[in-house]
């Protein structure tokens, strides 16, 4: 092993002097090497690249990109080192190469942290006729084959494949060679198992059957949602003390994570996790370029200040998977601005070490070069934004089920669009982590239709209110406990100030909102600010029935009842049975509550109508009662944050005033013109100077009683004000 291991580092060291590097000792893995690499590298092999590939090529632009961190392909579905594993298949091209082995020595020549990556979700045909039990099973009975490549079978994810197998050869991999953890792709499952392994240890764990139905409501299927869970973690756990047996230093690190959809609680990967990498690579469908920040803000909420990486593709990432292709450098730049506006450190990953279309090659380098220049702005200790909007993967699994696209992410998505569009910085916080701690940095909390809590959740938003926090919530929040079963009322019925009366409508047609004066002002209220020569404003499309408690404040909306919208003739408003509220509002000591019972949020995603984003606006506005930490004056749609390093703080203003803004890929970048912002700098500390890190020049500045104004030029994809802090 030892004279093996000394021909890896003369070979690697080769290479790199081939490629110019300086040649250094290498590095040894250091406890904490979370938070240092701020700039990764994928070189995914595929099974014909050893002997075919160019190892110089790579290792040389890993050098120019000033990469700090790779990920390197080692074995599992295809082993790219010499494994003396039976049965872990061999690239057919290895022959008495080590391809894995010599690029990881390569960049860890360069100083570069390394990760292994392993796939264990398919095997070949040996492993099915050695052990058929490993083998993924579906509600039929069948093995099942890949999709993709016939010559594959899938495997079972919960079993002694990934338990024993995958967890020798890890162990093989992390013992071998000098590696910072491994990485695990594809490694929790491709749907439903129905293997013998499955169906015993899930009724050991439950005295049930395994589901044969998504429905939430079905109690095998909530207890399989619990059981898959705590398998996967128990693996997490496994293959983590298994590496750390070995080299105590590495970690296992999951591919997974995410938002409400996700299928794995994020509050305990934020335990587990030391780093974790947001694999959500390119736009596909129709989805704007702020969702690439709200994986970084999502994954923020679980992990506080780790580091979190944002793996992004430089291919097309439609449905149709071509994998060799090369997204135009636009798009892939608004994708990666987002991100990196957002908090995310960038990782490109590149299947294939033979480069076809090598348009991206620049695309990339010039981003990381820029980054790299800039390193210490983008070193963020902390946000500065005072909005915080709720997620929760509880109501996605237990009150969504099949429906929680449209039931519980909508509803998000159309609030986190009308933000962007008031250039509201906000956070996005879990809805298991509601503690005191983790909300002391917001002043108010959202809550889009978040319909499953616990008594213990509701407890934790009410304490938020008593402390002084202020909650814009939607539709039926906390109309459900934390297994989705209905509650007789709200859970928050007395912060709403309103109870639920039992009934539940929609779809509605042509039902609308009647903009009221307050009798005792005679004013409309600040919630309908930009509105008020409107008489009355259009409805959502579902709403629950609800009686107002609270003070007995003037509604500034009222419900409209749906009419008919044909015959042309009918289409008149009848009077209503009873007059009712559009919104409830109400002032809790220094807080305040805005309560819309109707689907707001998902209505303002379907619709995009002005009106009701200038509602959702204001609503957080009036609520939050204070400055704002930053404000940005100027034409366009941008996504605003803002944030503080060790010495400094930023405000990144990523242009989305772009054709395709809503699906990618974007086609011409539009310059918008410069803007106004004003920055609020966090007590006891003081600016010494300004600086336009994309322009790439000191910016003049006013400055007075603790707020920074600076115009900014006309912006591309991304502008970052940085503002230096002196000794105060
Ligand atoms: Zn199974």
């Amino acid at each position: 092993m030892e004279t093996t291991r000394r021909g890896f580092v003369a070979q690697s060291a080769g290479l790199a002097a081939a490629a110019g590097v300086a040649q250094e000792e290498p590095r040894a893995a250091e406890a904490d090497w979370y938070d240092r690499p701020m700039r990764w590298a994928q070189l995914a092999f595929v099974e014909d690249d050893p002997g075919n590939y160019d190892p110089k090529f790579w290792l040389d632009y890993f050098r120019r990109i000033h990469a700090d961190g790779a990920c390197l392909s080692a074995g599992g579905c295809v082993a790219f080192y010499p494994t003396q594993i039976p049965m872990h298949y061999r690239s057919r091209w290895l022959g008495a190469s080590d391809p894995f082995g010599d690029m990881a020595h390569g960049c860890r020549a360069m100083g570069m942290n390394v990760i292994a990556r392993t796939d264990p979700h398919a095997v070949h045909r040996d492993i099915v006729d050695a052990h058929p039990d490993w083998i993924a099973v579906d509600a039929k009975g069948n093995q099942r084959r890949h999709e993709s490549d016939a010559d594959f079978w899938i495997t079972c994810a919960l079993g002694p494949y990934n338990f024993e197998f995958m967890t020798t050869v890890t162990e093989e991999i992390v013992r071998r060679y000098d590696v910072d953890g491994i990485f695990t792709n594809r490694w929790a499952g491709s749907g439903m198992c129905y293997c013998e392994h499955c169906r015993e240890n899930f009724r050991a764990f439950s005295g049930l059957d395994l589901p044969r139905t998504n429905d939430p409501r079905d109690a095998a299927r909530r207890q399989y949602i619990v059981w898959r869970e705590q398998r996967l973690f128990e693996l997490w756990r496994l293959w983590d003390a298994r590496i750390k047996a070995i080299r105590p230093k590495a970690a296992y690190i999951a591919n997974a994570g995410g938002g409400a959809l996700s299928g794995l609680d994020m509050k305990t990967i934020g335990e587990l996790a030391p780093t974790l990498f947001a694999d959500r690579q390119a736009r596909r469908g129709l989805m704007p370029p702020w969702a690439n920040g709200k994986n970084g803000k999502e994954y923020r909420a679980a992990l506080g200040r780790k580091a979190i990486v944002g793996i992004f593709s430089v291919g097309l990432e439609e449905e149709y998977r071509w994998k060799d292709s090369v997204q135009n450098g636009d798009e892939i730049r608004l994708w990666v601005a987002d991100g990196i506006a957002q908090g995310l450190r960038p990782w490109f990953v590149k299947f294939n070490a033979k480069p076809i279309d090598r348009r991206w090659l620049p695309v990339v380098e010039r981003m990381y070069v820029w980054h790299h220049a800039n390193e210490s702005y983008l070193r963020n200790e902390r946000p500065l934004a005072r909005v915080g909007m709720v997620y929760s993967q509880q109501t996605a699994e237990f009150h969504g089920g099949e429906r929680a696209r449209e039931l519980v992410e909508d509803e998000a998505l159309g609030f986190y669009q009308a933000l962007i569009e008031a250039r509201i910085p906000f956070e996005m916080v879990h809805d298991r982590l509601l503690d005191e701690a983790h909300l002391a940095a917001f002043r108010t909390l959202i809550l889009p239709n978040i319909a499953a809590l616990s008594e213990a959740q509701c407890g934790q938003i009410r304490e938020f209110v008593a402390r002084g926090g202020s909650v814009v919530a939607s539709y039926e929040t906390s109309l459900y406990d934390e297994w989705g079963e209905a509650r007789r009322d709200f859970g928050l019925a007395e912060l709403w100030g309103a109870t639920f009366d039992g009934r539940r409508e929609g779809p509605m047609r042509n039902s609308y909102l009647t903009l009221e004066k307050d009798p005792a002002t005679g004013r409309y209220h600040p919630l309908l600010g930009g509105i008020e020569d409107a008489t009355r404003i259009i409805n959502g499309v579902h709403r629950v029935g609800v009686t107002l408690t609270g003070e007995g404040r003037a509604w500034p909306l009222t419900v409209v009842p749906t009419y008919p919208d044909l015959p042309m003739e009918e289409v008149f408003p009848r009077p209503a049975p009873r007059r009712e509220a559009g919104v409830a509002l109400r002032e809790v000591g220094r807080g305040r509550v805005v309560y819309f019972p109707w689907d707001i949020g998902r209505t303002f995603w379907e619709v995009l109508d002005v009106d009701h984003g200038r509602l959702l606006a204001n609503a957080v506005r009036w609520a939050t009662n204070e400055a704002a930490p930053v404000t940005v004056e100027g034409a366009g749609v941008l996504d605003v944050s803002v944030w503080e390093q060790k010495n400094s703080m930023t405000v990144h203003l990523v242009n989305l005033t772009n054709p395709m803004m809503m699906k990618g890929p974007v086609r011409q970048v539009i310059a918008v013109p410069g803007q106004r912002v004003r920055v609020r700098v966090p007590a006891a500390r003081k600016v010494s100077g300004a600086r336009l890190l994309v322009a790439g020049r000191a910016a003049a500045y006013r400055e007075e009683r603790g707020v920074v104004e600076i115009e900014t030029p006309a912006i591309g994809v991304h502008e970052v004000v940085a503002l230096d802090f002196g000794r105060s």
